[in-house]
């Protein structure tokens, strides 16, 4: 987007990308379809941000998601919005928003080399030289669009912080974000790949309730995970990180208060009053979380419910109301659908993107310090930030 706008200004633009392909992460987004921005309100949109989210009010202002959209449809993209204003490629397909972009490049002249892996960034009286292996670039104005560190697999290997670090910038601490979260205990593997549909899911920082979460979770090679877990764990993260105790409480029965579950527990268990305990929690609990919980609070599954006492029937309602697990660390950095943390946005100008280090050196995308929830918020800060960027280098070059 940043060489497209640039180019649109007369600018001879050279994209030099490390991947066969380029935009590969965007090609795979929204679990392979693409959910480019969202339809919320500029104050609504902010809100989905990290405290960084200020940084991003200029570049809304001049390029926000209407302007996307518009952008998209003009190259030949249909969109369509869904459910909590996420818009999509109409054909449900992120590759074919990757093949318009780029064909929008080529045709305002963008020349893109890929297999093209930047080594080396020196400045220079004139302006840099761009090391790559078999070549050195000259360039009198830089944009770096490098992304962050997560899904390196799709050519976000985090080289940009070092080459932003070795112009002299500010990176702040990197974690991976959007991520499955690890809890202190073991799970039973008999969990693994079990998604939890309508579940309420808190986030707690000691016995404080920071966020909370409605929909689907799931265990993931001894993970928590699924979309409450990645929405959750933004703000998990920064809390792990200052060595606060983090958990997150799973309340299985969200629809029933600890009292209403009670009388449900005790009808279900009179009518089953000669059953085994195994018949009546296999009516309560998918099989793999009825073995987790009776395992757990030592429930003797043979006996006859009548046998199943009032205290027990207490520890049952707790677990399935307050079910909490403390979380030790995030997903790994090959899972993390965004990077928090980046290139200091104070010393960036935002109503450019140039740095406030190095003339004529700008940044755009998540490379720099900032980060949102899920639902198309990521995409349309780094196409804002590369359109301003764009925009501003072009005007450099005039002057
Ligand atoms: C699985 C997944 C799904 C996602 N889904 C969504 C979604 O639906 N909606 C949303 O808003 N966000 C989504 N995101 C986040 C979003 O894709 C990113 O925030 C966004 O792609 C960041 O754009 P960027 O241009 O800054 O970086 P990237 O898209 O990572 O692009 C950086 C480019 O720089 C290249 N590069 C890196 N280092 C070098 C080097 N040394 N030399 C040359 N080239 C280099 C890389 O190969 C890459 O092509 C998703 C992320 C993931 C991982």
């Amino acid at each position: 987007m940043a060489a497209i706008k640039a180019a649109e200004a007369g600018v001879e633009c050279l994209v030099l990308e490390s991947m066969p392909k380029p935009a590969r992460k965007l090609g795979i987004s929204g679990k392979g379809r693409g959910n480019l921005t969202n339809t919320a309100d500029y104050n609504e949109f902010l809100k989905h941000f990290n405290r960084q989210g200020r940084f991003l009010k200029f570049a809304f202002k001049q390029f926000f998601n209407n302007d996307l959209v518009e952008f998209f449809n003009r190259a030949g993209l249909e969109t369509v919005e869904e459910r909590g204003g996420r818009v999509f490629a109409a054909s449900g397909h992120a590759p074919e928003i990757v093949g318009k972009l780029v064909a929008a490049a080529e045709k305002r002249g963008v020349k893109i080399l890929t297999d093209r892996p930047v080594k080396k960034i020196s400045r220079t009286d004139q302006g840099f030289i761009i090391s790559t292996q078999n070549r050195d670039f000259h360039c009198t104005v830089l944009i770096i669009a490098t992304g962050g560190k997560s899904y390196p697999l799709t050519g976000s290997t985090g080289d940009g912080f070092r080459f932003a670090a070795e112009l002299g910038h500010d990176i702040t601490p990197l974690f991976p974000s959007l991520v499955a979260l690890k809890p202190d205990m073991q799970l039973p593997g008999a969990l693994d790949r079990l998604s939890l549909r309508n579940i309420n899911a808190r986030l707690l920082c000691g016995e404080k309730k920071t966020a909370e979460e409605f929909g689907e979770m799931s265990f993931i090679d001894g993970y928590l995970a699924g979309p409450v877990i990645i929405t959750l764990s933004r703000l998990a993260i920064p809390l792990l990180a200052s060595g606060q105790p983090t958990f997150i409480s799973v309340d299985l029965k969200p629809a029933l208060d600890h009292e209403k579950l009670d009388q449900r527990l005790l009808r279900d268990l009179q009518k089953m009053a000669k059953e085994p305990l195994h018949r009546f929690f296999a009516g309560l609990l998918p099989a793999q979380m009825a073995d987790f919980c009776s395992r757990t609070l030592k429930f003797n599954v043979n006996s006859p419910c009548h046998q199943f006492t009032a205290e027990n029937r207490r520890k049952l309602r707790n677990w399935l109301k307050e079910l909490r697990f403390r979380i030790v660390e995030p997903g790994p950095w090959s899972q993390a659908i965004v990077t928090a943390g980046g290139i200091d946005c104070g010393q960036i100008d935002a109503t450019t993107m140039e740095s406030k280090i190095q003339p004529n050196l700008f940044f755009a995308g998540e490379i720099i310090d900032i980060d949102a929830d899920t639902g198309g918020y990521n995409l349309q800060a780094a196409f804002s930030t590369g359109w301003l960027a764009g925009r501003s280098a072009a005007a450099r070059i005039g002057n």
